[in-house]
């Protein structure tokens, strides 16, 4: 029996990947649970196992690759999108299956962006627990209507074109940069250069996958590019952002607020709680002193629909790797890789 052992595995991990191995054949896996994070530290507790199923803070690089190898393990299963946080070329090599659930509700993702927005505009947060204690005073909730608003979207793929059509519903003018970003957005708004795009808008919000180049795509220069007073959302990747930067745009008013699902060091901290220890990265306690800082922790993606898909994509994953079948979801396979992470755009 194909034995798989699933790492930062939460209740709802579980919940649904046990729903989708019912579905398929209850009896073909064996699955082992560690709610702890795959790294150096534990690739070794997945000794015995044929495949790992892993999910965006599990860091597979070259040693942890290696130790998995070692152990065993011939397919990683990755039960998310994105793929930054393993190193493909070392999986090709040492002969890994590697497949991901490359869309599970891009809608999830862009309506939170759009929740973000209109949580840190209208201050719904602040009002909640003011109502609570008898304060009705309005002081300090005053938004701005996001109809006629001009909004930049840096990446217009399944995430970003679903967040331009919510947008598009409210009125607002839609920009969008994305060097490969198909017609389809053409129906919302106009393609622009990025810096065209940030200085044009009221609102940015970041859909582009982490690569290379976009590595700190919103730094120190692009951010004072912005409209001054504007507001940053990224419900992409942390690294994306230079979190410093962004602290001293909000401290001179250049920034007018930044809603983050995700932070470039979030995880050492991120779905995990931390509330009964001190918290060790000065940079994001600092970010989160700012009344116009709201900081969630990737969670963008959690809604029934996106965990059912997640589950039922990465159970057919498996499948396809124990029947042998070509699966559609392989970033590497025969030796070659699906993806060339520095010559063609990553669609994650
Ligand atoms: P996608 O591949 O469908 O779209 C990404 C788009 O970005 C593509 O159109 C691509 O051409 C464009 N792009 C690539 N490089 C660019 C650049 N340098 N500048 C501008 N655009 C660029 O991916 P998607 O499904 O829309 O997901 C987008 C991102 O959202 C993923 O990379 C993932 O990291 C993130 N994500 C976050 C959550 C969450 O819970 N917060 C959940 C799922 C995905």
């Amino acid at each position: 029996m194909m034995k798989l052992a699933v790492f930062s595995a939460k209740s709802y991990d579980k919940h649904f990947l046990d729903i989708a191995l019912q579905q398929h054949h209850p009896s073909f896996c064996q699955i082992t649970y560690h709610s702890f994070a795959l790294s150096s530290e534990t690739a070794s507790l997945a000794q015995d196992s044929d495949a790992v199923c892993v999910f965006v803070n599990d860091h597979l690089g070259a040693p942890v690759l290696q130790t998995l190898h070692e152990n065993g393990v011939r397919a990683i299963l990755l039960r998310c999108a994105g793929f930054n946080n393993i190193d493909l070329k070392v999986a090709e090599d040492l002969g890994f299956f590697v497949a991901n659930v490359p869309s599970y509700s891009p809608e999830a993702v862009a309506e939170f962006a759009v929740a973000l927005i209109q949580t840190l505009n209208r201050k719904t947060h602040r009002a909640f627990n003011r109502v609570r204690e008898g304060n009705f005073n309005l002081e300090g909730f005053l938004g701005r209507t996001l109809s006629g608003k001009t909004v930049g979207i840096v990446g217009v793929g399944r995430i970003g074109l679903a967040f331009a059509k919510i947008l598009h519903g409210f009125g607002c003018q839609l920009l969008a940069y994305d060097p490969w970003g198909g017609d389809e957005f053409k129906t919302y708004g106009v393609f622009v250069e990025l810096a065209d795009l940030l200085q044009r808008s009221d609102i940015v919000s970041l859909h582009c996958p982490l690569t290379d180049e976009t590595r700190h795509i919103m730094n120190e220069e692009n951010l004072s590019r912005m409209k001054k007073g504007a507001l940053l959302v990224n419900t992409s990747r942390g690294g994306l952002v230079d979190t410093k930067a962004v602290i001293n745009a909000l401290k001179s008013g250049q920034l007018g607020g930044v809603a983050l699902d995700v932070y470039e060091e979030e995880g050492a901290l991120f779905y995990n709680d931390h509330s009964g220890e001190i918290i060790h990265d000065d940079v994001l306690m600092r970010l989160m002193t700012f009344p116009n800082a709201l900081v969630c922790g990737h969670q963008a993606f959690f809604t029934e629909e996106a965990l059912g898909e997640i589950a039922g994509v990465t159970v057919g994953n498996l499948e396809d790797f124990v029947m042998k079948r070509t699966c559609k979801n392989s970033l590497v396979r025969e030796g070659h890789l699906m993806v060339e992470m520095d010559k063609e755009p990553v669609r994650l």
